[in-house]
């Protein structure tokens, strides 16, 4: 840790009063429920494909698989990978959109990129033999990658694209799933396996009027370049005479926002919360340096990264930038400056974290000129409070005639959209199109997170399963749900880089597949003991994450200021991402499944 000490340039106390203010001014009593679920009336924002020939149809398919990947995103294909290197074949991806990709098919809006440095994000980069181009990749190199790693492995004539599952049903006379989707497929699996991701259903914020708007709207994951011309990378020439509203300034509005304003006649950028915004410093990859990396090199990148995310002190940062050093900044200080009680600690860690982010107010302040816009843009809350981001074109753009930030905290949000425009703080800023960067069901409660009926043995719904709380064998598997296998987060570690996350956990279940197909059982699942077992180990952490994020200003991390209901987003496993792979590569080398069952 970076040490902070007296006297500061900010007043600790005045600065925690500062963040339970901003804090109690954004907290809505409906919380998540204050977004829309993109259903119904609302299902084109979130369900329509722009990148592909409307009107395509096929005949049904009724078929007989071995495994079915729901998903065709890094954590499908990672599952797919792992089992094929396995020499376990007769699986298929069942994918919404018209290839693969998941986030990065559907998040093509200008300016994405990946915040995670390329060489530890882009997955099986030593398998395929590729060179990122530059540390932090763009959606067209990652979109790619995606389509790489499905040539690679030779997937493409085993996915199913333009395909939405809507339901999967355990049978057990025939001992398969039964896969139900939107091409009235009747597909029937022995395996299962969830890789849908994390920002895999859009939501949209029940601002009243929202569908009298008579204007052009889209959300950022579908984003219509028809409308704006251009691409990712710019060039919407089309919006040079438009007025422009971007709702939301999270991650994704941070990476829009300077394409648009490049672009776009007029833009107003309607902030309810800042992100904290930190240097970005992208550079092309020295291919020296690439061709100078020993074997195994990205294992140990992926978990250098890991390890300095836990806050483990490591003799050399290999990745060296904004996330690494939020890491450093507010970890708990190592070796002789320990601190030798729980309060002081938390105490030395506080402070730490106030300075980062007087850091980040101050890096406002010399960039944006206007003295209320800069204010406005000034992040107050704990840095891990909110998914910190890193751009160095977002805050130059409040310095450009034509961008107007429009702050909305005070009223909790925009107030009302009507058929000409927007109406916040009791001005209506007419536009011609509005671009919600307003998330992802991230968080919500499974339910509506996966937005997919499972229904194991007995017709039982996996959300009634887990109506009183998640009930799994290492977040993976639950009893009753045989030969079904979830990827991602869940009572697991969570691993800010969401790949490496995936990658580990694709292993894991495709060892359980592998073990399950040569001892010729016909299912696996976790006995009750095995899934008390875990749910044991977990309540044993006494995680101390409901305080922390309930003193957070509201969001995705803390269930829009209800940590206690939702989903989760970081996971149960408390020791984090490298204790947890050590554990499951510990229960692997028992060699017998403890806390599985199989028949
Ligand atoms: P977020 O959920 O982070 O942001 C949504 C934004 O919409 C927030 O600024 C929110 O304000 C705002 N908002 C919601 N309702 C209203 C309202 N009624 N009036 C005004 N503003 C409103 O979504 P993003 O799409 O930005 O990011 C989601 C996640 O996707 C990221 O956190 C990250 O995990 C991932 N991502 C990853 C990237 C990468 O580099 N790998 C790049 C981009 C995204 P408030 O904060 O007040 O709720």
């Amino acid at each position: 840790m970076e040490q902070v000490s007296e006297p500061f340039s900010f007043d600790p106390d005045e600065v925690r009063e500062r963040y339970r203010r901003e804090r109690d001014k954004r907290l809505r009593d409906n919380g998540p429920d204050q977004y829309i679920e993109m259903a119904g009336d609302y299902a084109r924002y979130a369900e329509g494909d722009p990148y592909v020939e409307p009107g395509f149809t096929r005949d049904p398919i009724a078929d007989d698989i071995d495994i079915a990947i729901i998903g065709g995103g890094f954590s499908g294909l990672l599952a797919a990978a792992r089992l094929s290197e396995r020499g376990v074949s007769g699986l298929r991806i069942i994918e919404a959109g018209g290839d693969f990709g998941g986030t990065w098919y559907w998040n093509r809006y200008p300016g994405a990129q990946c915040d995670t440095d390329a060489y530890c994000y882009l997955p099986l980069l030593e398998e395929l033999g590729y060179m990122p181009r530059e540390k932090y990749a763009y959606v067209d190199e990652i979109f790619g990658h995606s389509q790489k790693i499905g040539r690679h492995y030779d997937l493409y004539d085993r996915a199913i694209f333009r395909t939405r599952v809507r339901s999967v049903s355990w049978d057990e006379t025939l001992g398969r799933w039964r896969i139900a989707t939107d091409r009235d497929d009747d597909i029937r699996a022995r395996f299962v396996i969830m890789a849908l991701g994390t920002t895999t259903r859009a939501k949209l914020p029940g601002i009243a009027g929202i569908e009298s708007f008579e204007g052009h709207s889209f959300h950022t994951s579908r984003w219509d370049y028809g409308y704006t011309g251009g691409d990712n990378t710019g060039g919407m020439t089309n919006l040079a005479d438009k007025r422009v509203a971007v709702i939301g300034t999270g991650a994704t509005a941070i990476q829009c926002v300077p394409r648009l304003a490049r672009d776009a006649g007029r833009l107003y950028v309607f902030q309810r919360t800042p992100s904290t915004v930190d240097w970005r410093r992208n550079r092309p990859t020295d291919p020296e340096w690439f061709a100078s990396l020993e074997p195994g090199w990205q294992r140990r990148r992926r978990d250098n990264f890991t390890v300095q995310a836990a806050g483990v002190p490591v003799e050399e940062d290999l990745i060296d930038d904004g996330w690494t050093r939020i890491f450093r900044a507010i970890s708990s200080p190592k070796g002789e400056n320990r601190p030798k009680t729980r309060e002081e600690r938390d105490r030395v860690v506080e402070l730490a974290d106030m300075a980062k982010m007087d850091e980040l107010r101050h890096r406002v302040e010399e960039i944006v000129a206007d003295p209320a816009t800069a204010e406005a843009l000034k992040p107050w809350y704990r840095v891990m409070c909110k998914r910190p981001t890193f751009n160095d074109e977002f805050l130059p753009c409040f310095n450009q005639d034509n961008v107007t930030l429009v702050d909305v905290s005070d009223s909790k949000g925009v107030e009302r959209i009507t058929p000409r425009g927007v109406v916040a703080n009791g001005t209506e800023y007419e536009v011609d199109l509005i671009v919600y960067a307003t998330g992802f069901e991230i968080s919500a409660e499974f339910k509506r997170r996966l937005g997919i009926g499972i229904n194991g043995r007995d017709g039982l719904s996996l959300f009634d399963h887990w109506a009183d709380g998640l009930k799994t064998l290492h977040g993976f598997t639950t009893r009753g749900f045989p030969n079904w296998f979830y990827i991602g987060v869940s009572q697991n570690a969570f691993d800010l880089n969401m790949t490496s996350m995936f990658d580990d956990q694709a292993r894991h279940v495709a060892y359980i597949i592998d073990e399950t197909l040569q001892r010729g059982a016909r299912t696996v699942e976790p006995t009750e003991d095995g899934v008390q077992g875990w749910l044991d180990l977990l309540g044993s952490f006494h995680i101390g994450g409901g305080g922390f994020l309930a003193e957070c200003t509201p969001g995705y991390y803390n269930n829009e200021g209800k940590p206690t209901g939702g989903s989760g987003f970081f996971g149960a496993y408390a020791p984090g991402p490298a204790r947890f792979n050590q554990l499951l590569e510990d229960w692997r080398a028992t060699g017998d499944l403890p806390g599985m069952e199989l028949a």
